[in-house]
C-alpha cells in the first residue's frame, strides 16, 4: 500500500518543510510499527523546488487474520486460502488511512511548532495513490475529491495489461493536485479512502463516530455526498450512521435518493432488533421525543397531529402508546410519509389498529381544513426548515386556523452549537435548517405568537441544560387560553 504526497517550493518557502509539516525528517528512512503491519516513510526526493514523502505500508497478513479481521470486501474468512491470497497487501484502504493517521497525527491535527505559519497556509500538493480500491469507480472517486477542492485524475486500472477486454479491475490510479492545507488533505484522504474501500478491516465501534467528526471537521457537512461518506464510513451500521447524521444533522430525508430510503428501510428493522448490549448515549432525537410525549400526556391529549413527521419516528412512539387514540402524520415529503409508512408497516396493521393512524400530505404553509379539532400538534425540529417569511403562513395555519388546544414547538438552540465539538463556529447545524434561534429569539417569536392567537406559552429545555448556552433542542409549550377561546369563537360566530 502507497501514497505519496508531493508539493513544490521557491528558497523563501522550501518544499522541504513538508519534513516538518510531517513531522518527519526528508533525510532519514524512517519504519513505524503498526498494529497491522511495518509503515516506512521516506522521501523519494527532497529538494528546495520539489518534495516527496512516500507512505509505504507493509502489511503483516497473517497478523492481520490472527485478530479475526482480515475479511475483504464482502468476503468469507472460510476459505484456508483467503487468508494468504487477498488484496490487503497491495491495495491502499483503511489500513493505509490508519496508518496515516498514526504516523502523520500531528500533521492530521495541523499542529506544527517549527512551521506553524506554513501548517495553516495552503500548499500546492500532489497527492497519488496507485492502487486505490473504490467502489464506485472513477466517476465516484471524482465526486469525493472535487468538491473539496481538488483537481482528480481518476483512472481504472485494468485487470491485465495484456488482455485489455477483460476490462477494469476495481482498482483505480488516483492522483489529486491542489492548493490545499497539509492537515486538511490528510484528513481527507483518512475518511475516503476506506469510503472508497467500502471495507473496514475492523469492527466498527462507537467512537468512529467521533473520529469520523473530528476528521470530518470543516468539509463533510458541506459535502454534497454527505450521507454515501457517513454510511460508508460507518460500514453502513445504521444505528451509528444515524447517531453521526444527528449530530451532524445530515439527515434529509425529504431529499433523500433511493438506495439510502432503500437502506434505511432495512435500518428500521435492524434497528428495532438491536440488542441493548451496545452502548451509546441517548440520542438527542429520543429525549425529544420523550420530552413531547410527556408534554401530550401532561396536557391531557389523546388525538394529536404530528405536523412535519418525517419518516415517521414520533408517529411510531406515539402509536406505540395506548394513552393516544388517534394520531395523524403530516408532511409536505412524499418521499418522508412513504419512508413512515414503512416504518409503521401501515399496510399491515389490523383494522382497529389502522383507524388509530393516518399520514397525509400536506404542506404547513397553507391552512387546511383537516387539521381542525384535535387535541394538541406537535412541531418538532420543522419551524427552522421553513424560510423565514414562510413562518407567519405556519403560524396562521396552526394557531389561528387549525387551533387545537395544546401546541409543542421545538427547535435547535444555535447558542447550544459552540458545544457540539464536530461543529465549525457559525455554522447551522444542518444544510436545509433556514435558520437557528437563540433562547431569546425563540422566546420572542413564541410570545408573539402567542399573544396574537390567545395561546399561554411556557418553555421547556430537551438535552443537557447547559448553565451558559442552554440546552441543545429548545421547546415551547403553547395551551389555548380558555378565556380568549371562547371570545374568539363568539367573535367569530357573529362575524
Ligand atoms: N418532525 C421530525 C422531522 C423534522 S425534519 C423530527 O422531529 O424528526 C422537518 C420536516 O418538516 C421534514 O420532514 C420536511 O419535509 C417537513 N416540512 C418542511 N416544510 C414543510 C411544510 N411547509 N409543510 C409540511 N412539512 C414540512
Amino acid at each position: 500500500m502507497f501514497l505519496t504526497i508531493s508539493t513544490t517550493g521557491t528558497p523563501e518557502r522550501p518544499a522541504t518543510d513538508l519534513g516538518f509539516l510531517l513531522h518527519k525528517h526528508p533525510e532519514s528512512a524512517q519504519a513505524f510499527s503498526t498494529s497491522y503491519g511495518t509503515a516506512h516513510v521516506f522521501y523519494p526526493e527532497a529538494s528546495v523546488e520539489r518534495c516527496t514523502a512516500a507512505l509505504l505500508l507493509e502489511v503483516d497478513q497473517v497478523a492481520l487474520v490472527r485478530r479475526g479481521k482480515g475479511k475483504g470486501r464482502g468476503g468469507a474468512p472460510d476459505a484456508a486460502l483467503a487468508q494468504y491470497v487477498n488484496d490487503r497487501p497491495y491495495a491502499a484502504s483503511s489500513l493505509l488511512a490508519v496508518a496515516v493517521s498514526s504516523v502523520f497525527s500531528s500533521a492530521l491535527r495541523g499542529v506544527c511548532k517549527a512551521r506553524p505559519e506554513r501548517a495553516r497556509e495552503a500548499l500546492p500538493l500532489r497527492v497519488e495513490v496507485p492502487a486505490l480500491p473504490a467502489r464506485g469507480g472513477p466517476d465516484l472517486v471524482r465526486k469525493l475529491f472535487e468538491p473539496l477542492g481538488w483537481a482528480v485524475e481518476a483512472e481504472a486500472v485494468p485487470l491485465d495489461e495484456n488482455f485489455p477486454e477483460w476490462g477494469a479491475s476495481r482498482y483505480v490510479r488516483l492522483v489529486l493536485v491542489g492548493e490545499v492545507r497539509l492537515a486538511e488533505a490528510l484528513r481527507h484522504l483518512y475518511v475516503l479512502l476506506p469510503v472508497l474501500d467500502d471495507a473496514k478491516h475492523y469492527w466498527v465501534s462507537a467512537d468512529e463516530v467521533d473520529k469520523l467528526l473530528r476528521a470530518g471537521e470543516g468539509w463533510l457537512a458541506e459535502h454534497p455526498e454527505q450521507k454515501l461518506i457517513t454510511s460508508r464510513y460507518l460500514s453502513r451500521r445504521w444505528s451509528l450512521t444515524r447517531q453521526a447524521m444527528e449530530r451532524l444533522e445530515l439527515v434529509r430525508l425529504a431529499d433523500a435518493d433511493d438506495t439510502v430510503v432503500e437502506a434505511i428501510d432495512n435500518a428500521v428493522d435492524a434497528d428495532d432488533e438491536q440488542s441493548d448490549t451496545e452502548e451509546r448515549p441517548v440520542a438527542l432525537a429520543v429525549l425529544r421525543r420523550e420530552a413531547i410525549i410527556a408534554e401530550l400526556h401532561a396536557a391531557g391529549a389523546t388525538r394529536v397531529l404530528d405536523l412535519g413527521c418525517g419518516q415517521g419516528q414520533l408517529v411510531q412512539a406515539l402509536f406505540k402508546d395506548v394513552r393516544f387514540s388517534e394520531i395523524v402524520g403530516v408532511d409536505v415529503s412524499v418521499r418522508a410519509l412513504t419512508l413512515a409508512a414503512r416504518r409503521l408497516k401501515l399496510d399491515r396493521l389490523g383494522e382497529r389498529q389502522a383507524a388509530r393512524l393516518q399520514l397525509f400530505q400536506g404542506s404547513l404553509a397553507y391552512t387546511d381544513k383537516r387539521l381542525k379539532g384535535y387535541d394538541a400538534a406537535v412541531l418538532s425540529e420543522v419551524i427552522e426548515h421553513l424560510d423565514l417569511p414562510r413562518l407567519p403562513a405556519l403560524e396562521y395555519a396552526v394557531f389561528g386556523s387549525a387551533r387545537p388546544r395544546t401546541v409543542l414547538v421545538t427547535t435547535p438552540n444555535v447558542e447550544y452549537n459552540v458545544r457540539w465539538e464536530s461543529l465549525p463556529a457559525g455554522h447551522v447545524r444542518h444544510g436545509d435548517h433556514r435558520f437557528e434561534w437563540t433562547r431569546a429569539e425563540f422566546r420572542d417569536w413564541a410570545e408573539r405568537v402567542a399573544g396574537r392567537h390567545g395561546y399561554r406559552v411556557r418553555y421547556v429545555p430537551v438535552g443537557p441544560d447547559d448553565p451558559e448556552v442552554g440546552p441543545p433542542t429548545q421547546m415551547a409549550v403553547f395551551s389555548l387560553a380558555d378565556d380568549h377561546s371562547t371570545t374568539t369563537k363568539k367573535k367569530e360566530a357573529a362575524a
